[in-house]
């Protein structure tokens, strides 16, 4: 199978003037497969924003490049939608306006784009919400309105970047069943970045795990657990296996990590 998402040997320094430039990311390569789901897991500080601020083509790599469909990345573009961790909606504009943003911005007419909208409103269960507006929402529901716009625009590769983060344990484990649920229906491309291991297991058909900065792909650990899958698995001998082995990894660079700063 060819991959649908090749990151060829990116690295990424920081330079700043008058201050030390910052090594982030050093020969990063991950290959990700049309449908698959796949994650990244690192310690705080290793690299993972800055790894998919490159993908999405907000941010330039210092070495190496971004291929998506073997075309390679050079800006954002309607095959890649991202979910920031904060919260990014207008405030100014109501529920089904947020979900449609991206789809009015390339001039889909209205009718159009609030059926569309309407489509991923339900999807994310926010069907009766469409008119409120952001500050009406709970945190959760309002994550799920950044995650039915980043699908509204129909991207081939959805990119997360700890979206359910500032969540609480319950409403996020909602959320990740209902990502699931939504990934097996869209049979999208997703790569997701957590620093929850437990989510990263739950999600994903493959874990890729940073090293502490500059991130290096330390390892990828296929995660061989049937799906459907519902939280229950998460309880089972085998889940809590995979969940205490990448742990160890990042335990390590945490703590290397922790050294360095001293
Ligand atoms: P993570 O998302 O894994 O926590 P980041 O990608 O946000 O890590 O950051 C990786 C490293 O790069 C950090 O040391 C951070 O301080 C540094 N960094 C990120 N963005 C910039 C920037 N614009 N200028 C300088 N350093 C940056
Ligand atoms: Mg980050």
């Amino acid at each position: 199978m060819s991959a649908l998402l090749r990151v060829d040997n990116v690295g990424k320094t920081f330079v700043r003037s008058g201050k030390p430039s910052v090594e982030a990311l050093r020969a990063i390569n991950i290959s990700v497969n049309e449908g698959e789901f796949a994650s990244i897991v690192g310690a705080s500080g290793s690299g993972k924003s800055t790894l998919l601020r490159i993908i999405d083509g907000l941010l330039e790599p210092s070495g190496g490049a971004v291929f998506v469909d073997n075309t390679r990345v050079v800006r954002p573009g309607r095959d890649r939608a991202m979910v920031f961790q904060q919260d990014s909606l207008l405030p100014w504009k109501t529920v089904i306006e947020n979900v449609a943003y991206g789809l009015t911005l390339a001039k889909t007419p209205w009718t159009e784009a609030s059926k569309i909208a309407e489509r991923f409103i339900a999807m994310t269960g926010l069907t009766g919400f469409e008119g409120h507006y952001p500050h009406q929402l709970s945190g959760g529901m309002r994550q799920r309105v950044n995650v039915a716009r980043a699908l509204a625009v129909d991207p081939r590769i959805l990119l997360l970047d700890e979206p359910f983060a500032a969540l609480d344990a319950q409403t996020r484990e909602i959320m990740q069943t209902e990502l699931l649920s939504i990934w097996e229906k869209s049979s999208k491309t997703v790569l997701l970045i957590t620093h929850q291991i437990d989510e990263a297991v739950f999600l994903s058909d493959r874990v890729i795990i940073l090293s502490a900065r500059p991130g290096t792909v330390r390892e990828e650990i296929s995660i061989k657990l049937p799906r459907p899958r519902n939280l229950e698995i998460k309880r089972t001998a085998k889940f809590v296996g995979f969940v205490d082995k990448i742990w160890k990894l990042i335990e390590a660079e945490v703590r290397l990590g922790l050294k360095d700063s001293q």
